[in-house]
């Protein structure tokens, strides 16, 4: 379920650099690039560069990785200015989430109150 699908998967392109996004962070393991269609004034997606279709398939040798993403995240919430004011990272896994992506990524949302719960 972790095979590399790099000619198929939108988010294995990113960060092969062969789609255009904005980024705003990477590293050997994790890149994070503005959200296309922001839904707050701070809306970036964070993502690790191997291919995990979503938070169903993390495997215990992934531990390391996904707590690092939550590291990227909180950095990146401090860089955008948002880590007083406040801040959301969520994953949506699967179709009752809308996942639209297959491949794990996490929303940071800030910038504006976000309601609770979400829709
Ligand atoms: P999901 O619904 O899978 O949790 O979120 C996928 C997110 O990817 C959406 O918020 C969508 O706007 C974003 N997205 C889809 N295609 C692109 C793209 O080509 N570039 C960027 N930067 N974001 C994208
Ligand atoms: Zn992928």
């Amino acid at each position: 379920m972790n095979r590399p699908r790099e000619k198929e998967c939108l988010f294995c392109a990113i960060a092969a650099g062969r789609i255009k996004a904005e980024l705003v962070y990477e590293d050997d393991r994790a890149l994070a690039f503005r959200d296309i269609r922001p839904q707050a004034p701070v809306h970036i997606l964070v993502i690790p560069r191997k291919h995990i279709p979503s938070l169903n398939e993390i495997g215990e040798e992934d531990r390391e990785l996904v707590g690092h993403l939550l590291r990227v995240a909180a950095l990146l919430a401090r860089r955008e200015s948002v880590a007083l004011s406040g801040w959301r990272l969520a994953a949506n896994c699967g179709p009752d989430a809308g996942q639209a992506v297959d491949h794990l990524h996490f929303h940071l949302l800030g910038g504006r109150t976000l309601g609770w719960p979400p829709g």
